[in-house]
C-alpha cells in the first residue's frame, strides 16, 4: 500500500516530471499564457528558469497541483481539454528524454497483440513513476471495462477538494502513452478522484479504441 510515512503535504514530486509539465503548457499556451499562470499558481519563479531535468524530488507535490489549477481556473469550462492536451505533449517531452529506451520497447511492443500492448505501457508507466519516487504507489487492474491504471499518490490533485475529478493532465498522458504503445486513440476516463475523497484516482482505458 501507499507508505503513510508522509503526509500529502509533504510528498515531493520529480523534477523532470514538473520541468516537462511547464514546458508542455509553454508549448499548448504560448509564452505570455505560461507565464500567467505560473504567477497565478504563485510559481513565478520557474517563468525563466524550470526545474532542472533530473529524477531528484525537489519539487513539492502541491505546487504541481496549484499548477493544474492554475491552468483549470485560467480555462473554465474549456480546462478539461487544454489539460488534456498539456498531459499529452508532456508525454512526449518523457518519450524524447527516455529515447532509446522507449526505441527498444517500441520494437518489442510491435510485436503484441493490442491489448498485451496496454498492459505493457501502462504497467511500465507505473514502474517507472514508482522507481524514482519512493512515496508514489500505483497499481494496473484489469476489469471487464478494461485497464485502470490506479495512483494512489496522484499529484495533480494533491491535497485539492473539487467535485469532479479533475486529473486531466494525468488523463491526457495515460491516453498519449496508450496511443504511443497501440498507434491507436482509446479513451481515457478518470472514475475516480482522490480529490473526491476517493483512495485513488483511477484511470480506466475504455474497451475498443475510437477512431
Ligand atoms: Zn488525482
Amino acid at each position: 500500500m501507499a507508505r503513510e510515512h508522509q503526509e500529502p503535504q509533504e510528498w515531493r514530486f520529480t523534477n523532470a516530471l514538473m520541468r516537462q509539465a511547464i514546458l508542455a503548457i509553454g508549448e499548448v499556451m504560448g509564452e505570455p499564457g505560461l507565464k500567467v499562470v505560473l504567477r497565478q499558481a504563485g510559481l513565478e519563479r520557474y517563468v525563466d528558469e524550470p526545474p532542472p531535468n533530473n529524477l531528484d524530488q525537489d519539487t513539492p507535490t502541491v505546487e504541481y497541483a496549484a499548477l493544474n489549477q492554475a491552468v483549470e481556473e485560467f480555462y473554465g469550462r474549456a480546462g478539461k481539454g487544454m489539460l488534456q492536451r498539456i498531459g499529452r505533449a508532456s508525454f512526449r517531452y518523457g518519450v524524447e528524454e527516455q529515447a532509446m529506451l522507449m526505441g527498444v520497447a517500441g520494437t518489442a511492443l510491435k510485436l503484441m497483440p493490442q491489448k498485451t500492448r496496454i498492459k505493457f505501457i501502462l504497467s511500465q508507466t507505473a514502474k517507472s513513476l514508482m522507481s524514482v519516487n519512493e512515496d508514489t504507489y500505483i497499481e494496473v487492474q484489469e476489469t471487464p471495462q478494461g485497464f485502470v491504471f490506479a495512483d494512489f499518490t496522484c499529484g495533480v490533485c494533491c491535497c485539492r477538494k473539487t467535485e469532479h475529478p479533475t486529473c486531466h493532465l494525468y488523463a491526457g498522458s495515460i491516453s498519449e502513452a496508450v496511443k504511443w504503445a497501440t498507434g491507436q486513440d482509446y479513451e481515457v476516463r478518470e472514475i475516480e478522484c482522490r480529490a473526491m475523497g476517493a483512495e485513488a484516482c483511477r484511470f480506466l482505458v475504455a474497451e475498443g479504441s475510437q477512431e
